[in-house]
Order: C-alpha cells, then structure tokens, then sequence
C-alpha cells in the first residue's frame, strides 16, 4: 500500500538553495507549507546553515548534469522549479565569461530541457536590473531597453530569452523576478548573507564595522548624485523570498510568462548606507575614497509596481535602517 502524502502543498526543487537569496526562498516556502528539495553544487552555497534551518532534502550537484536533472525529476513528484543557481560577480564575469556562459546558460538550458522532458513547466527565475544596463529612465520599469553590459547580465538576458521561446514552443510558464540590490538576512537570524570572497556593499560596511577589515573603499565620489556616490535601490531578501512564493502561486494558480523588478523604488548612495551602518553599529567604519569600478552605473532604482499589482507583492521591510540592522545582526553572529 502507497504511503499517504501528509503534505497539503505540491513539492518545489530549488536550485541554488544553500545560497543567499535561495536559502531564504526556501525558508519562506516551507513557511507557506511546501515541499522542498533543494538541488546545490555547494561551490558557494552553506550545506551546514541549510541542513540547520530548512527541511528541504539537499542534493548535492550541478544544473549542467542531466542525468542528475533526469533523475531528481522521475524521483520527486515536482510541480515547480525555483532556480537560482547561477555564478553572480560580474567583474569575474568580464575576465572569464565561458565561465558565465556554461553555468548561467548552458546549466539552465539543460534544466529547462530536463523540466520540459519530464513535463514540470512552471519556473521562477532569478534575473537582474543589470539586464536594463545604464539607466534612461529613473526609476526603471520592466519595459525599459535592455542594454546588459557584463556577461553576467548577458547570460541572465539570453535565459529570459530563452524562457519566451520555451513557452512558445513547449507551453512552460515563468516569471523573471529582476532584482535590484538583494540586502539584509532572515529577521530571526537564521539565515543571512556570507559571500566567499565578498563584493557586496553592506556585507563589507558590517565587516569594517566588526573589525574585520581597516577601512571600507568608496567606489567613486565623483558621480553626479546627490553626494557623488552610487545610487542603489536595496531591497531585503526576505521580501525578495516572499515575492518568490508569491511568484510559484501566480503559476501555479495558471498564470502565464511574465517579468517583475523587484526593489523598493527608493535609492541610497553609498555614503548614506556607510551613515546609517554607523548609527546602527555605533561603530566608527573608516572609508578611503578610491576610483570608479568598472561597470558601475551611477544609479540604479526601480519600479516594482507589477509585482504590487499582478502578483499582491508588498515589501515588509523597505526600510534601509531595517535592513542594515537584520544584515548587523546575523554578521555579529556568523563572524563576530
Ligand atoms: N561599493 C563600494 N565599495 C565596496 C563595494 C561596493 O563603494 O566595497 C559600491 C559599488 O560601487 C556600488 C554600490 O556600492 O555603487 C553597490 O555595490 P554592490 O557590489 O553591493 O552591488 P551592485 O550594485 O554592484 O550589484
């Protein structure tokens, strides 16, 4: 006799699920009762904070393997695939873009291949603003041109491509959540942001913070922005999370291929992030003003008003206060 299912919600694999954004995903899934397996190479993502905090099964493997793909498919009765899994530094991106290439877009054109074989044709996406390259219009819609300057945001936009064709052809359903600056950790602590090596804003702002670093370098004050430095629109990954479980119930629910930014629609310059970390931390974080990074627009803020409308998507947490405050807690407990 076939054991019951106890489980009321369908069962979600979720690529990329020991990482920053994925692992909150997945914790906001389970939260909402689904069932999830997480499908993880572990060349960046935590199998100890995933194995902790989630309930997912963890695979331990890569998108580019099909027989792997093949497997998990006819193994688990998947009604939707989250994926994530995907190489992220664009600076990395411009010197190795095979790299970029083979993983962002070889990776998942195989999984797409794997899902429409074994007849699993709902997607959520995890895309970027970077496909918008430098910005026309502030704020930015989901409409604006597409102009990616990296092999990052190339390989992002030739999946979303990819994606439009793939409903065409073989009726498989996604939405493409752009992100703008993904920032903060679980509010309860369990789950936050630990890049290796780290590139990101406020990660390295909590580590000059800590003592870890001397001082934090300033990419360019010489913008033309309200105090000469990068505009960037954070947005908490625990509403990046909840946007994707609403995201899986828009397709589940019949709804049909679609794109959303996702950000909070207001912008920080770098100094202001350094200024509340600074009343945040009480610490004194040291800065040294250094040349432009390559690639850098100077600002980058959109309008997330489809996800609002289309998908009910409200921001919990828009406040940069509260996001930098989540992100110093879980650093003093991770690297304190
Ligand atoms: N930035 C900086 N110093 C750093 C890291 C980042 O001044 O050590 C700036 C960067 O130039 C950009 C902003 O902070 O203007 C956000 O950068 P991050 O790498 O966090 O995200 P990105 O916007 O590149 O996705």
């Amino acid at each position: 006799m076939a054991t019951p299912s106890h489980s009321t919600q369908p069962t979600v694999l979720i690529t990329g699920g020991a990482g920053y954004i994925g692992s909150h995903a997945v914790l906001a899934l389970e939260t909402a009762g689904y069932q999830t397996v997480i499908l993880d190479n572990l060349e960046y993502g935590h199998k100890e904070l995933a194995a902790q905090h989630l309930k997912a099964e963890i695979i331990v493997g890569d998108t580019t393997n099909r027989s792997l793909l093949d497997e998990i498919f006819s193994s688990h009765d998947i009604a939707a695939v989250l994926h994530f899994a995907a190489y992220i530094a664009v600076g990395e991106s411009v010197s190795e873009p095979a790299k970029y290439y083979r993983n962002n877009v070889y990776g998942t054109l195989n999984l797409l291949e794997a899902m429409v074989a074994h007849d699993v044709k709902k997607l959520v996406f995890s895309s970027t603003c970077a496909i918008y390259g430098p910005p026309k219009t502030v704020p930015i819609p989901e409409d604006h041109p597409q102009n990616p300057i990296s092999p990052y945001a190339t390989s992002k936009l030739m999946v979303e491509k990819m994606l439009l064709d793939f409903q065409v052809a073989y009726g498989l359903q996604s939405v493409c959540f752009r992100y703008f600056n993904a920032a903060g950790a679980d509010p309860e602590g369990r789950l936050g942001e630990d890049h290796n090596p780290e590139t990101h804003l406020i990660p390295l702002v909590l580590f000059t913070a800590l003592g870890k670093r001397e001082s934090l370098s300033i990419y360019g004050s010489d913008y033309e922005t309200r105090d000469g430095t990068c505009i960037r629109d954070y947005i908490h990954v625990s509403d990046l999370a909840d946007a994707h479980v609403k995201g899986l119930e828009y397709l589940l629910a019949g709804g049909e291929t679609s794109f959303f930014n996702l950000g909070n629609g207001s912008g920080f310059t770098v100094k202001e992030v350094i200024e509340t970390a600074r009343r945040i931390t009480g610490k004194k974080i040291e800065v040294v003003l250094c040349d432009r990074r390559p690639g850098d627009p100077p600002s980058l803020v959109g309008t997330s008003d489809r996800a609002k409308s289309i998908l009910g998507w409200q921001p919990q947490y828009p406040d940069i206060a509260t996001i930098i405050t989540h992100a110093w807690q879980w650093h003093q407990k991770r690297h304190g």
